[in-house]
């Protein structure tokens, strides 16, 4: 969003004045005086997620308890968690960001919205609900689990638009085909929280018969609707009036350009009782700043390939788990239900095991064997592959975990 720096400029310093009068945390690192270009922005320190937990409950907070409305937490399970919270206003402008993501798909009143992302602490529960009741279409807080129910109620109740994570919506996908019935009306589904690819797309839009948009938030920024595709599926456009965007090299910190991948930072704009200046995400995104032909302002960045923390390194050679779904649904027969195995016990050198199960009738080694040698041939890594029949592998209701203990693999 070039032509609107002043104006974010002109959100950043009012966001530095608010901070450092009520946060010690951000007073103790930001400039006294206001910025005069975004340029300076690249001298400010990172904040990282142990800032967070190192400030736990209430210490990165820049409102007294009292004006704040609500709370949210990370999924992390080990540790503290990572806490959020919201006055009113966030609120609101929470409520329009995820208006605007579902607005994109064409929600409109008279959509049927089935929200099986988890409600509770996650942020994604309630944050497609304030952005549904804002549009006013028909809310159906299933939140996640209970598939064969889920199912009924999206054929029942004429469900017109699914909210789910990836994973989650090739769980119901495959429910849908394993339940006998009449054809349902799903028509578009916001899926994040996970990393997800095209080859993954491809299959949730054939299974559940509906277009599927990608939506990206965290936690730290507020929760799901800081970037969403438009209609052309080429990247997620971030909503630049809210959120500062940068990326930088995952290891200098110095940024990068336009084009290159790097690892995504994030600046609140607008928050108020928990802003976060320069965020780093761990996430490796490439940002995008050709206009896209839908028209919009904001700039894209690509679909998040997956955070820092899940990179896998096999001999010398850094890969996502993302990567390595990429080329195993080039391979005809495969399902996006695959689990990644790594052995760090033999020294230096990370052994994998790619566990991934059939879509259909297939001859399950010669697959295999195609697999092992596109891993090998586009992304430079030898695993071993086991195909395993449909149904095999365990199924999850929220984020999956792709990348587990050789020693937990299951069903290999
Ligand atoms: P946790 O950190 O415990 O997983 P969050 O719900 O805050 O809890 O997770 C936010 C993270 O989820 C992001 O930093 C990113 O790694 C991942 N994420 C969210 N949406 C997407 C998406 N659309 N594509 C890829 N990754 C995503
Ligand atoms: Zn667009």
């Amino acid at each position: 969003m070039r032509g609107a720096e002043p104006a974010t400029l002109d959100k950043i310093n009012r966001l530095f004045e608010h901070l450092r009068e009520r946060v010690a945390f951000y007073s103790a690192r930001l400039p006294a005086e206001p910025l005069k270009s975004l340029d300076e922005l690249a001298a400010i320190p990172f904040t990282v997620k142990e800032d967070f937990r190192d400030h736990y409950p209430f210490g990165l907070f820049a409102v007294p308890l009292p004006e704040v409305a609500r709370l949210h937490a990370s999924s992390g399970t080990t540790g503290k968690p990572v806490l959020t919270g919201y006055t009113g206003g966030d609120l609101d402008t929470w409520g329009e960001c995820m208006e605007r993501v579902l607005r994109m798909g064409g929600v409109t009143a008279d959509d049927v919205l089935q929200n099986a992302y988890g409600y509770g602490l996650f942020t994604g529960g309630l944050g497609f609900h304030i952005g549904a009741e804002r549009i006013g279409c028909t809310v159906v807080p299933t939140s996640s689990g209970m598939t064969a129910r889920q199912v009924m109620l999206i054929r029942d109740l004429g469900t017109t638009v699914l909210t789910c994570t990836p994973s989650y919506a090739l769980v119901l996908a495959e429910a849908l085909a394993a339940q006998a019935g009449p054809a349902t009306r799903l028509r578009v589904g916001f899926f994040g929280a996970e990393p997800w690819t095209d080859g993954m797309r491809r299959q949730i839009e054939a299974g559940l018969g509906l277009e599927a948009f990608d939506i990206f938030g965290l936690t730290e920024l507020g929760g799901p609707g800081v970037a969403v595709e438009c209609s052309r599926h080429e990247g997620l456009h971030i909503f630049e009036d809210h959120f500062l965007a940068e990326v930088v090299d995952p290891d200098s910190g110095r940024p990068r350009a336009p084009g290159e991948e790097g690892e995504l930072v994030l600046t609140s704009l607008t928050r108020r009782a928990s802003p976060v200046v320069r965020y780093r995400t761990r996430d490796r995104v490439v940002l995008l700043d050709e206009q896209c032909g839908c028209g919009s302002p904001f700039r894209r960045m690509s679909k998040p390939r997956g955070r820092t923390d899940d990179m896998l390194i096999v001999r010398g050679v850094n890969v996502f788990p993302s990567a390595v779904e990429e080329v195993l649904l080039t391979v005809p027969g495969l399902s996006g239900n695959y689990q990644i195995g790594i052995d760090r016990s033999s020294g230096q050198q990370d052994r994998l095991t790619v566990l991934v199960e059939a879509a259909a009738r297939v001859h399950l080694q010669s697959v295999g064997e195609t697999a092992r040698a596109r891993l090998r041939e586009l992304i430079g890594i030898r695993a071993e592959v086991t195909v395993l029949e449909p149904g095999t592998l365990p199924r999850s209701e929220g984020k999956a975990r792709r990348v587990v203990d050789r020693g937990e693999l299951k069903g290999g």
